[in-house]
């Protein structure tokens, strides 16, 4: 840890540059305490760590903050200094008695309290839970960064994103969707933008470096939203998913095989207009491909030219389909505000693009056009085609 008290009560914080001989010469006079358990700690002041405190052996409040490491330590470290740099009131451990956490850093900004969080190492869910409500609760705006080492590129603009690192996904007061990182090494954020999901642990995204010296606080809480997806580079993407999964289906999704098939559709023969970018998809953990064959099928399948689909009906099937677990919605304790319709509702807005449906009131839509579903691979591939060609700037623009 890097926050100490003396014995008189003063707070030395690390996070402010000390030269050594100062930190040494403290040490000869004082004798410090951890503000959070008031036992007595030590000034450790070693070439191979960051400066830090440490807790006499056997102590009970030793496990929370000595499992801490040097890359941890230096991580909020540099985000202190990079607040203060900011003059943007900032208190580096700062521990909350009432509700008993301890943010890494608590700032204050636009009239708002932060708790920063930076994660290096996994905890589990419930905790990040327990603690992000915690916060909520006593009108903490939660901002947890995610150390950048736990982000792996699995191919060109395809991440392996786990049910861990959705955790951190935060939204901009606009609802643009992202995860911030920070890798101490490379002094850097890097933020994983322009999420779209397309299994339940793939997606497409964009990273965006920014130095700390060249990125404000505004620009981290509220990036702007970038719109570049290759919707060929989509299309293989998801028709390779496809494949792999009639190979190897997991118990789910044979649920799903069963009822496509049980309803005269065949999983390489869907039009091309299921299976479409959806940047709300991510509030759903079922893969889109499989949750817009559902609205298909429970909304849009029986339906003719001038019949009208309400908010209320689609509602009605999405909770249903949730109900049976067909459906299964990700755990976004950060986005709790966010209703998943919403991706829904997205999906709506693309076909009426699409011009299969139109919008007629605030909570209706028409159709226009019924989907047509190809009888043949030939026709699947024509229609493909045809559809790519004539969409393909309204679809990257869509999303
Ligand atoms: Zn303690």
């Amino acid at each position: 840890m890097l926050t100490a008290c003396t014995k008189t009560g003063k707070k030395l914080c690390l996070g402010f540059d000390y030269r050594k001989e100062t930190l040494l010469d403290l040490r000869r006079k004082e004798e410090f305490v951890c503000p959070v358990c008031g036992e007595g700690v030590l000034l450790k002041l070693g070439d191979q760590r960051i400066f830090h405190f440490a807790h006499k052996q056997g102590s009970i409040c030793r496990d929370e903050f000595e499992n801490e490491s040097s890359y941890h330590m230096e991580g909020k470290r540099q985000l202190f200094q990079w607040l203060i740099r900011q003059k943007i009131p900032s208190v580096l451990e700062y521990y909350d008695r009432e509700i008993q956490q301890r943010p890494d850093i608590m700032f204050q900004h636009k009239g708002k309290k932060y708790a920063l969080e930076y994660q290096c190492s996994t905890i589990p869910e419930k905790v990040f839970q327990k603690r992000t409500k915690t916060y909520l609760e006593n009108d903490y705006v939660p901002l947890w960064i995610i150390s950048s080492s736990h982000i792996h590129q699995k191919r060109k603009e395809i991440i392996a994103l786990s049910n861990f690192h959705y955790l951190f996904l935060r939204s901009t007061s606009s609802g643009n969707l992202y995860i911030p990182t920070y890798c101490p090494e490379k002094h850097l954020f890097q933020l994983v933008e322009s999420i779209t999901s397309f299994t339940i642990k793939n997606a497409f995204v964009e990273y965006f470096n920014y130095p700390p010296s060249k990125v404000e606080l505004d620009a981290l809480l509220e990036p702007e939203k970038k719109i570049h997806l290759n919707l060929s580079t989509w299309n293989s993407e998801n028709e390779r998913f496809i494949l792999n999964w009639a190979l190897h289906p997991q118990s789910g999704q044979k649920i799903f095989l069963q009822e496509i098939y049980n309803r005269g559709l065949n999983l390489f023969l869907l039009p091309p207009e299921i299976g479409l970018p959806v940047s709300y998809s991510l509030l759903i953990q079922t893969p889109p491909i499989i949750w817009q064959t559902y609205l298909f099928l429970d909304v849009l399948a029986n339906k003719n030219p001038n019949d009208s689909i309400t908010f209320q009906e689609l509602t009605f099937h999405f909770n249903k389909r949730i109900q049976r677990k067909n459906i299964i919605l990700r755990k976004l304790p950060q986005l709790e505000q966010l209703n998943p319709i919403l991706a829904q509702i997205e999906y709506l807005q693309a076909l009426e693009q699409l011009e299969v449906l139109q919008r007629k009131g605030e909570n209706v839509f028409q159709v226009q056009r019924k989907i047509i579903i190809p009888k043949s691979n030939r026709e699947r591939e024509e229609a493909k085609q045809l559809f790519y060609q004539k969409n393909c700037n309204i679809l990257s623009k869509n999303k």
